[in-house]
C-alpha cells in the first residue's frame, strides 16, 4: 500500500471511504486531504491526527500525494478539481517540480459522465503523459462506504498492468473491484446499472402498491417475488414499502440511503448516454420524469431514493 495518498473531496461517501483507507494504511503513511467545505475534513483529522495532512487546493494535495482519488458531486466539480490552472491538479503537474517526480496516479471515484471523465484524462496526459487516470466508481451507497463494501467498477481491462495496484488500494475500502473493460467504462457500467436499479424501484414500488391494494399483506408479497422470477435485491433488501424491509431507509422514513437527486443525476446521465451510443431507452425519460418530481416534491426532497413510492402514491398505512 503506498505511504502517500491524497483524498479530495470527504462529503457523504468520501468521508467513511476515506475512514476506512486511514485504517488500513502503513504506520507514517499520510492521507492529503481537500474539500471545499472546511469542515469536511474535520471529522477525519480529529480521528487520525498524525496520519492526516489538510491541505488548501487540489494543487496541494497533488504535489504531496502518489496516488490521488476524488470523490465529487458531478462533472463539473470534476473538472474544476482537476483542470483549474491555479489550484486545480494540472497545476500541479505542470510546475518544473513535477516532471522530476515520479508519476502519480489518480482515481476518481464521482459518479459522472463519461465525456468529462475522458476529458480530463487528455488533459492530465497532454501536461503529464506519464500521469494515470482512473475511472473507478462505486456502488453500495452510505452503508457500503461506511462497512467497507462498495464495489468499484474500475475503466480499464483487467489486463492492465496496474489492476493489482489499483484493487490493492481501492480494497481498502470495498470489496469487488471490476474492470469494465477500458478508459471510461467503470462509468458506462455505472450508469447501467443505476439505471436498471432506479428503474427496477418505480416497477417495484408500483408492484408493491397494486398487489397490496389488491388485498394481499406486504410481507407476504415481498416473499412472493423472492420466491418468484421477479425476484430482485430492491424487493428484498431495499423494500420500498415501510415495513418490510426493518433495514432499509423505507422503515426509516426514508432516511440515509442513497439520495433522490443523485438517482435523478445518475439516469439523467444514463438518458443521455443512451442517446449518445444510439441505445433505445424508451423507460428512461419516464424514469427520469419520476425522479426528478420527486427530487422537487417537499415530502420526498433529500430522502431515500426509494422514496418514490411515496411521489407514487403509495399506501404508507
Ligand atoms: P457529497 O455532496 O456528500 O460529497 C461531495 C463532496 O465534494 C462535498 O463534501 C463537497 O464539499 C466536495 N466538493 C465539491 N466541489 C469540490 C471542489 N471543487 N473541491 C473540493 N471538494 C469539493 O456527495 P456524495 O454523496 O459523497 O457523492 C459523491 C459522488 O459519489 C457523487 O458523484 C455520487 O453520485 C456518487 N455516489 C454517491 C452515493 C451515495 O449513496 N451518496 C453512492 C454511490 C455513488
Amino acid at each position: 500500500l503506498p505511504t502517500s495518498v491524497g483524498f479530495i473531496g470527504l462529503g457523504i461517501m468520501g468521508r467513511p471511504m476515506a475512514t476506512n483507507l486511514a485504517r488500513k494504511l502503513p504506520p507514517g503513511a499520510k492521507i492529503h486531504v481537500h474539500d471545499v467545505v472546511a469542515t469536511a475534513t474535520e471529522q477525519l483529522y480529529t480521528a487520525f491526527p498524525d496520519m492526516v495532512v489538510r491541505c488548501a487546493n487540489a494543487k496541494e494535495v497533488t504535489e504531496k500525494s502518489d496516488i490521488i482519488i476524488t470523490m465529487l458531486p458531478e462533472g463539473a466539480h470534476v473538472k474544476s478539481v482537476y483542470l483549474d490552472a491555479e489550484t486545480g491538479v494540472l497545476a500541479a503537474l505542470s510546475s518544473p517540480a513535477a516532471a522530476e517526480s515520479t508519476p502519480k496516479l489518480f482515481i476518481d471515484s464521482s459518479t459522472i459522465d463519461t465525456a468529462s471523465h475522458l476529458h480530463v484524462k487528455a488533459q492530465l496526459q497532454a501536461h503529464s503523459p506519464t500521469s494515470l487516470f482512473y475511472d473507478a466508481p462505486v456502488s453500495g451507497g452510505v452503508l457500503g462506504a461506511e462497512n467497507g463494501t462498495v464495489a468499484f467498477f474500475l475503466g480499464c481491462s483487467a489486463s492492465d498492468p496496474n489492476v493489482p495496484r489499483l484493487a490493492s488500494l481501492l480494497q481498502t475500502m470495498g470489496g469487488q473491484v471490476i474492470p469494465c473493460g477500458g478508459p471510461s467504462l467503470g462509468l458506462a457500467a455505472k450508469l447501467s446499472n443505476n439505471y436498471l436499479s432506479g428503474i427496477i424501484t418505480i416497477a417495484c414500488a408500483e408492484a408493491m402498491d397494486m398487489g397490496m391494494r389488491a388485498g394481499i399483506d406486504p410481507h407476504v408479497l415481498a416473499s412472493v417475488f423472492a420466491a418468484g422470477t421477479a425476484q430482485n435485491r430492491i424487493c428484498d433488501t431495499f423494500n420500498p414499502v415501510p415495513g418490510v424491509c426493518p433495514k432499509a431507509p423505507s422503515s426509516n422514513n426514508y432516511q440515509g440511503g442513497f439520495r433522490v437527486q443523485l438517482m435523478r443525476k445518475d439516469i439523467g446521465l444514463a438518458v443521455d448516454m443512451a442517446r449518445r451510443v444510439g441505445a433505445r431507452n424508451i423507460l428512461g425519460a419516464t424514469g427520469l420524469g419520476i425522479y426528478a418530481a420527486a427530487s422537487d416534491a417537499a415530502d420526498c426532497r433529500d430522502l431515500d431514493s426509494r422514496v418514490v413510492y411515496r411521489y407514487l402514491g403509495g399506501r404508507e398505512d
